[in-house]
């Protein structure tokens, strides 16, 4: 087998795919490239990967087709993304060695995109959590930084993104689990408009909450990975129908598009490092054309209070056939069905998981349901209004993906309440089904990575593409089209 050459782990999905595709790089040497070179060494503190195989994925290399947007293009996919070839355990004891009969279809059109699956990345169990260390297998650790949390709960993803092992991972994002992590981790993350990428085959955590989202280090490749997953499914009855928007457009600048800046929004609570990353991308989207529309936009304030009762009111009923009958464990000293089910779900939940699925039954139960689980629905519904009357006013607004950089390893694993604060700028995209993309905006002077995050109404995807894509050159509108992606700025080891 020849070597690959030294950079190949380096490139961004698509300047490698196109390698693939003219024969330069060969699929298999695509797909070793970050498990063989500089970025190898990293997992070993990072623990991004909760499941791979080198043999499956040599044959996998070995049988892909070296074409298409994505040719040879390895993928590390969240634990609970069904494949086929791997288990599929959502990070939790309950799924120990459950294998999936069939791929979610964002996996199979990943492989009829000439993308390579190489594992499972690591998660918070059951993806509840913001900091990855709810994890049957351990935590993950950021790279930049490995004593401290990659956020989560697509925190390995994200973090095999950042260190090098693949170029494109895919998440899931019920309340920020793409956009928290991404942001702690300097990448991108996309989640796009709710039903737009098909959930079929997503383990469900809160199904009127969930989407699939993307992972890249640069801009134009999360355009292209949205471009080959969006659509609709007949498998999945709340995709939306018809085409999806065409994102192909990421490099055509931001010249008269308004930003919405909700100033007040960060006031208070938000670390500096963030607050001064926001004011130089509202300046570097000026440099490139775009103009600011100061908002008056607060809808933080009951939005974690009505996401954690409609979350863990769906995850309650979502998580119940989780049952030592169906999937997975089941404890085998029980004298009866009854104590099967309790011993099973008692040992094979953690305690994050059991904490939610306590919480959401007491939301739905009959006497409680009115106090809680329905005035969470009014609340939602009004924080939708609350956008859509936003971006009456802009095409999308600037804010914080989370109020701090990546936080210490167990600095918050005491006080859940602390840990759901973590998601105060990111669940209303979820609540209002709307797109949201995190954004790299430069490091500290330690090099841990500042993040940003753009919302935009349903389907804005392709502007907000633009705006990430005139940020990434730095608002210099004579870099938007060129081919070259810029050089990401590496984790390096301590
Ligand atoms: N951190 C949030 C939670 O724990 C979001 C999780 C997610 O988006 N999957 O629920």
């Amino acid at each position: 087998m020849s070597r690959a050459p030294n950079e190949t782990w380096k490139l961004g999905a698509a300047a490698l795919a196109a390698r693939v595709r003219d024969g330069r790089v060969s699929v298999t040497d695509a797909v070793e490239s970050g498990w063989v070179g500089p970025a190898s060494m990293w997992e070993h503190d990072v623990n991004a990967v909760a499941h791979h195989d080198a043999e499956v994925r040599r044959e996998a290399a070995a049988g892909a087709s070296g074409q298409g947007p994505l040719a040879g293009v390895p993928v590390l996919v969240k634990d609970n993304l069904c494949t086929v070839e791997y288990p599929t355990t959502c990070a939790s004891r309950i799924l120990a060695g459950y294998r999936a009969p069939y791929d979610a279809t964002v996996i199979r059109r990943l492989r009829e995109a000439g993308a390579v699956i190489v594992g499972k990345g690591n998660m918070d169990e059951f993806a509840m959590g913001s900091s990855n260390e709810y994890s049957a297998y351990g935590p993950t650790r950021n790279p930049f930084d490995l004593s401290r949390v990659p956020g989560g709960s697509s925190g390995g993803p994200a973090a095999a993104v950042a260190y090098g092992l693949v170029p494109v991972a895919l998440g899931s994002d019920t309340g920020g689990s793409v956009r928290q992590p991404a942001s702690f981790c300097g990448v991108y993350g996309l989640k796009p408009t709710y039903g737009r990428l098909s959930r079929y085959g997503l383990v469900a955590f809160g199904s009127s909450l969930d989407q699939v989202g993307i992972f890249a280090r640069h801009a134009r490749d999360v355009a292209v990975t949205y471009a080959v997953l969006a659509g609709e499914d007949g498998y999945d009855a709340t995709t939306r129908l018809g085409p999806a928007p065409d994102v192909s457009t990421f490099a055509a600048g931001v010249k008269g598009l308004r930003f919405g800046w909700p100033a007040n929004l960060w006031a208070q609570g938000v670390d500096a490092a963030i607050v001064a990353a926001l004011e130089r991308s509202a300046i570097a989207l000026e440099r490139a054309g775009a103009v600011r529309v100061v908002l008056d936009f607060l809808p933080g304030t009951y939005g974690v209070a009505a996401y954690y009762l409609v979350a863990t009111a769906e995850a309650s009923s979502n998580l119940a056939r989780f049952d030592g009958v169906r999937y997975g464990f089941r404890h085998e000293e029980a004298a009866d069905v009854r104590a099967m089910y309790t011993r099973t779900r008692s040992e094979g939940f953690g305690p994050e998981v059991q904490r939610r699925i306590l919480l959401g039954t007491y939301a739905l139960s009959s006497g409680y349901y009115d106090a809680y689980y329905l005035k969470a629905q009014r609340a939602r519904t009004r924080i939708r209004r609350e956008f859509q009357s936003a971006f009456a006013q802009c095409d999308f607004m600037l804010l914080p993906a989370a109020p701090s950089l990546a936080f210490k390893v167990g600095e918050k694993t005491d006080d859940p309440l602390a840990m759901y604060l973590s998601d105060v700028f990111t669940i209303g995209a979820n609540l209002a089904g709307i797109p949201g993309l995190t954004v790299p905006a430069g490091r500290t002077s330690e090099n841990l990575p500042v993040g940003v995050q753009m919302l935009g109404p349903e389907d804005s995807e392709p502007n907000l593409l633009r705006a990430a894509r005139a940020l990434e050159v730095g608002g210099d509108v004579a870099l938007l089209s060129t081919d070259e992606d810029p050089e990401f700025v590496w984790p390096t080891k301590r």
